[in-house]
C-alpha cells in the first residue's frame, strides 16, 4: 500500500543555528536575530487551511516556545483538531552539536526533552508525542533519551527509496524511526521530500511528484515548515502573490498524489494500523 504522511515543523521564523548557543535565532529579525514567530503563525493557518480543504490529516512537530508564543494569539487546540501534534525541541536546540558546536550535556538534553514534551502535552492534552530533531540532527544518545522519556517515535532521519519502498524501522534500542523519503529526480539529481527548495524557488511541485511516482510501498514522509509559506530564507517576506503560489504548490502536490492513489495518513495512525502498533 502507498501511504504518505504530510509533516510540518512549526518552529521560529527562518530559524538558524547560532554558533556557541544551543537554541536557534531568526534570520535578520528585530532585535538582531531574536526569535520571531509571526510568519510561523501565519503560515500555520495557511497550511491547515489547505490540508483541511483537502480533508488530509497531517502531523505537526511543534517547537515548545513557538507553540507557547502562537497560542497567545491563536486557539491552537481548535486549529489542530484532527491533526497529530508532536515535538520539535523547546528552543529549537541543536541536540548533537553538529550545527552550533555546542553539544548539550546529558542533563540539559533530558531537560530539553522534558520541557518539549510537557509543553505539547499540556497545551494539546496528548499522551505520547512523536519527535523530530531540529535540523534533523540526531544520534544514538538522543535516541536513547527519547526512548527513556517515552516518546512514541522519532522522525529525524532521511532514507532513500529502495526498490520503490521506504517505511518506518526500529533502531536496535527499540525506538521507531519514521524517515523522510529521498531519491532522485528526472535528471538523476538527489531530491529529499522536504519542500524547502520549492519554497525558495529552486524546485517545482512536479519534482516531488516525480519522486512520488517512484514510490511503490510503505510510508512516504514529506516535510515542510510553516514560516516558509510566508517568508523566504533568501529574499525575506513574500508578496501576496508569492504566498498564494506556495499554497498552490502544496495543494498541487497533495491533490495530485491523491489522484495517483496515495493515501495520506498521520504518522501515529500509520504506526498503529500498519506497523503492528509496535510503538
Ligand atoms: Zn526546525
Amino acid at each position: 500500500m502507498r501511504f504518505a504522511a504530510f509533516t510540518v515543523d512549526v518552529d521560529r521564523d527562518v530559524n538558524q543555528p547560532c554558533a556557541g548557543k544551543a537554541c536557534a535565532m531568526s534570520k535578520e529579525g528585530e532585535g538582531q536575530g531574536a526569535p520571531r514567530f509571526t510568519s510561523s503563525a501565519e503560515g500555520l493557518k495557511e497550511i491547515v487551511d489547505v490540508l483541511n480543504d483537502l480533508d488530509v490529516r497531517a502531523t505537526f512537530f511543534f517547537e515548545g516556545r513557538t507553540a507557547l508564543e502562537i497560542s497567545k494569539r491563536v486557539d491552537l487546540p481548535s486549529l489542530m483538531r484532527g491533526h497529530e501534534v508532536a515535538c520539535h525541541g523547546f528552543d529549537h536546540e541543536d541536540m548533537t552539536g553538529e550545527k552550533t558546536g555546542v553539544r548539550p550535556k546529558d542533563e540539559d538534553l533530558d531537560d530539553i526533552l522534558a520541557r518539549s514534551g510537557s509543553t505539547v502535552r499540556e497545551l494539546f492534552g496528548i499522551d505520547r508525542p512523536g519527535f523530530r530533531a531540529p535540523y534533523q540532527a540526531t544520534d544514538q544518545r538522543l535516541q536513547d533519551a527519547l526512548l527513556a522519556k517515552d516518546f512514541r517515535y522519532e522522525s529525524s532521519m532521511t532514507e532513500p527509496l529502495l526498490d520503490g519502498k521506504v517505511r518506518p524501522f526500529m533502531h536496535s534500542n527499540g525506538l521507531v524511526q519514521v524517515p523522510i523519503a529521498s531519491g532522485t529526480d528526472r535528471k538523476g539529481r538527489k531530491i529529499v521530500a522536504y519542500l524547502w527548495p520549492m519554497h525558495e524557488g529552486k524546485r517545482v511541485p512536479q519534482d516531488y511528484l516525480d519522486l512520488l511516482s517512484q514510490f511503490e510501498d510503505g510510508l512516504f514522509v514529506m516535510a515542510t515548515h510553516t514560516w516558509h509559506m510566508v517568508e523566504n530564507f533568501c529574499e525575506g517576506m513574500m508578496a501576496e502573490e508569492e504566498r498564494l503560489r506556495q499554497s498552490d504548490g502544496v495543494r498541487e502536490i497533495i491533490e495530485r498524489a491523491m489522484d495517483e492513489g496515495i493515501e495520506f495518513i498521520r504518522i501515529d495512525d500509520y504506526l498503529e494500523e500498519h506497523h503492528g502498533g509496535s510503538c
